[in-house]
């Protein structure tokens, strides 16, 4: 038995962090995770997170039963209005099937395997992710039967949007097409689509009778702002795209482990989404039974009550704003201090927790190695790692990797 299973590769990602943790350089960085840390280095805490668990040990009816298979009500539906608007039509009208997932992995998988048994596919099942993408992506629906394919998505002569391409692709996909989108600060290139360029796009989806594959793991991390961040996803589902979202609590409420998360389906009709809604359940049922209680129950809490709400809005502007704050300072002292070689502007135009600085495998290795500054090879560095204390020492290293 068992001779014949290969030894995997270990996951990069988490290849690195173990190699971080175990280098006893006092100066090291560790820019790979993507993962909010404070000016300190530290995970955060969020104060709105710190005073919901507060309230829920408090409750003296509070006890360890099971969800429902399709998870805490009350925490569904205000994550679905928080993705859509309170008013968005698709909820008025009852059309959106919500689930709790296992946070925002969850969510792409029970997306997955849904498509995989009930979506009409034309010819190929198959499904389009941006090149590059969040690598889970690929293993996630080959995991559930669907071959992924690629759309140009990043153009690295400008460090942005590759958006003929983008666009050539979409229209060049069999009619019916499954595409995979980052809803906002897409991983791992920071680059998002202007409102213009997402209009378009829509256009050209909803015209080839495409479906349009959400996921959304950063709202309120790209901006600063909630509603900002939704812009894209609203848009298509105002313009009566068909489409669904996978949405993940871990970035913004800083709840990595606690895995809150949802997928909402948006139904053509409310007898649809009724119909929809059944087949999730028996899926959910056979996959993990019913979702966890703690981490939905804390963002229910968070989510229903307009003052922990608004205190929650403002420690995602904490976070997002103290990240645009590192891109500002790794960008001047780059051009004005070191005036390293090269254009940095992409630095402060992308968003989100990623940047690509276009530094290509041999120069991000020499970081890791030489500078004891962990960053993934495709030169993909967590802006969240920098802050005050580091900054000036990772700028002068990559300005060192970069004149070689
Ligand atoms: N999608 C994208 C694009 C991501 O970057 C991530 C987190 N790295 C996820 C989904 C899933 O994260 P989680 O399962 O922790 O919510």
């Amino acid at each position: 038995t068992w001779e014949s299973v290969p030894l995997a590769p270990p996951d990069s990602i988490f290849n690195l962090i173990a190699a971080f943790a175990a280098d006893p350089t006092p100066h090291k960085v560790n820019l790979s995770v993507g993962a909010y840390r404070d000016n300190d280095g530290k995970p955060w805490v969020l104060p709105v997170v710190k005073k919901a668990t507060q309230l829920l040990l408090n409750n003296p009816t509070l006890d360890h039963e099971y969800l429902s298979i399709i998870g805490l009500p009350a925490f569904t539906s205000a994550a679905a209005k928080l993705i859509l608007a309170p008013d968005a039509p698709a909820i008025t009208e009852g059309r959106v099937v919500s689930v709790q997932t296992i946070s925002g992995t969850g969510a792409n998988h029970l997306g997955a395997l849904f498509l995989s048994r009930f979506y009409q596919f034309n010819g190929n099942k198959q499904v389009y992710l941006s090149k590059p993408t969040w690598v889970n992506h690929y293993a996630v629906f080959k995991n559930v039967g669907i071959t992924p394919v690629e759309y140009p998505y990043f153009d690295p002569r400008t460090l942005g949007v590759d958006f003929d391409g983008f666009k050539s692709a979409l229209v060049d996909a069999p009619t019916r097409s499954i595409v995979l989108m980052h809803a906002c600060a897409h991983n791992p290139t920071g680059v998002d689509p202007s409102r213009e360029q997402w209009e378009e796009i829509a256009n050209i989806i909803l015209s080839k009778g495409h479906f349009a594959f959400f996921d959304s793991a950063y709202q309120g991390f790209a901006s600063g702002d909630l509603n900002n961040d939704a812009w894209a996803v609203r848009h298509f589902a105002n313009k009566g795209v068909p489409l669904l979202i996978c949405q993940s609590f871990a970035k913004n409420a800083g709840l990595y482990g606690e895995r809150v998360g949802a997928l909402h389906v948006i139904a053509p009709t409310s007898e649809a989404a009724k119909r929809i809604r059944s087949q999730l359940s028996v899926l959910q049922r056979s996959e993990i039974s019913n979702p966890p209680a703690h981490g939905a129950r804390l963002m229910s809490l968070i989510l229903n009550d307009p003052k922990l709400f608004e205190e929650w809005d403002r420690d995602i502007k904490t976070m997002a704003h103290r990240i645009i704050s590192m891109r500002e300072q790794l960008y001047k002292l780059l051009t004005e201090e070191f005036k390293t070689p090269g254009n940095w502007e992409h630095i402060t135009k992308q968003i989100g927790m990623f940047s690509f600085t276009g530094l290509n495998q041999q120069q991000s290795l020499a970081l890791v190695e030489k500078a004891h500054i962990y960053l993934t090879n495709n030169g993909r560095i967590s802006m969240a790692g920098l802050n005050t204390h580091n900054i000036r020492y990772v700028a002068e290293c990559l300005d060192k990797v970069v004149r070689g």
